[in-house]
């Protein structure tokens, strides 16, 4: 079933919804022309040349506009659905069916009116009316040339009332289906505000607003993936605690806002100096995190000295004449299988701790000759 319903209406999500409608117009046309066979069977004892040409041509029409959808070919139009394009023909149809149904042609205004009803879905209020009013002048012209070709069948004083009852009833269908439109373009505006809203909070909860580096606890759900990651592919992952040294003397000299213009530069600074599969997030004031996933402790340590080296060299322009030259203190330790990142992380802390207490500006591994031994509870 489900198959069937792929080759009808196709995969694509959009091209669905255009060929459903269409089938259901298809199928609306497929129940009247029978009806309308029923009518004529009926009035002229005999169903001619005219009510099969107009069989043919209706239910023909309907099969083409449903091959240019299906195909794709429509996608090339402004409106790939072709509504106004099926409307129109779909109103052309009803009003030589009107012609064709002789006494019982009063059936043909529900139908209309169902025709019109399919714009309410896809129209905008201008096209809305523009069908309607064209409606009104082809029916209009249909009425006018029977009642003047059979008044017998088609008495102008009869004609005359069906035609203001149109001019009624099409006017206030055209009037919803405008309405209609404006809600839906109202409901689109907003689905759009709403996607803008969440992407703006997905920034938000993820990222440093100062650096733009990501945040603590977007950091800390990337170090549970690596984690997870090392334990089933059994690679080696490090991290790294930066802290930068005298940070306070930088914001009492130049300011607090020079400060943060000095965090900001060496973000942008350590980000250039790492390799793109590394990670570096601001994990709260001037203390930074590094993830280097799938390294093991010598590439690790070499690209932590290229880091804290190339900071070291580079002036940093505070935009206020005065450039700065900051130095970065680093803790660098490897994952080691069973322990917790917070061990992990406490172990980091603790050789950034011992570059400090050696004088800062320097980073501090695991196999640190001389340092003290780190015990994992
Ligand atoms: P050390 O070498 O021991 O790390 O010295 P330090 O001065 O960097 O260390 P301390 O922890 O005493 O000072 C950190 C300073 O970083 C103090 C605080 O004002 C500053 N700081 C933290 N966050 C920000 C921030 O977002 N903007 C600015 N401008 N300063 C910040
Ligand atoms: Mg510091
Ligand atoms: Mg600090």
């Amino acid at each position: 079933m489900q198959r069937l319903a792929d080759l009808w209406l196709g995969t694509d999500p959009a091209q669905r919804l255009r060929l459903r409608q269409t089938s259901l117009a298809m199928a609306l046309m497929g129940l009247c022309a029978p009806v309308l066979h029923y009518c004529v069977e009926v009035a002229q004892g005999e169903r001619g040349l005219a009510l099969w040409t107009w069989t043919v041509l209706s239910v023909g029409g309907m099969v083409l506009v449903y091959a240019c959808i299906r195909s794709g070919w429509s996608c090339g139009l402004r409106d790939p659905s072709m509504t106004a394009w099926q409307i129109a023909f779909a109103i052309t149809s009803a009003a030589f069916g009107y012609a064709l149904a002789g006494p019982m042609r009063g059936a043909v205004f529900p139908v209309l009116t169902l025709i019109l009803m399919f714009g309410m879905f896809q129209l905008r209020p201008r096209a809305a009316y523009a069908l309607s009013l064209f409606a009104l002048v082809l029916f209009g012209a249909v009425m006018a040339s029977m009642a003047l070709r059979q008044p017998a069948h088609f008495p102008p004083e009869v004609e005359i009332g069906h035609f203001l009852m149109l001019a009624c009833m099409l006017p206030a269908v055209a009037v919803l289906t405008a309405r209609m439109s404006r809600i839906r373009q109202r409901l689109s505006q907003q689905r759009q505000e709403l996607a803008r809203a969440l992407a703006q909070l997905q920034v938000i909860a993820t990222r440093d607003e100062l650096t733009g580096l990501p945040n603590r606890r977007q950091m800390q759900a990337l170090m549970d993936q690596e984690l997870l990651r090392s334990q089933r592919h059994r690679h080696d992952f490090c991290i790294a605690v930066l802290d930068l040294d005298h940070f306070k003397q930088v914001n009492d000299t130049h300011g607090h806002a020079a400060g943060d213009e000095a965090l900001r530069r060496f973000a942008a600074a350590a980000q250039a100096a790492l390799r793109a599969t590394d990670v570096l997030a601001r994990w709260g004031g001037e203390e930074f995190l590094v993830l280097l996933p799938d390294t093991g402790m010598p590439l690790a340590r070499a690209g932590m000295e290229r880091l804290r080296e190339q900071i070291a060299a580079l002036p940093i322009d505070l935009g206020n004449g005065r450039p700065v030259t900051l130095t970065v203190s680093i803790g660098l330790t490897g994952y080691r299988r069973g322990e917790t990142l917070a061990q992990t992380l406490a172990r980091a802390d603790q050789w950034l701790y011992q570059a400090k207490a050696e004088g800062r500006n320097r980073t501090c591994i695991d196999a640190d000759p001389g340092a003290a031994p780190m015990r994992v509870a």
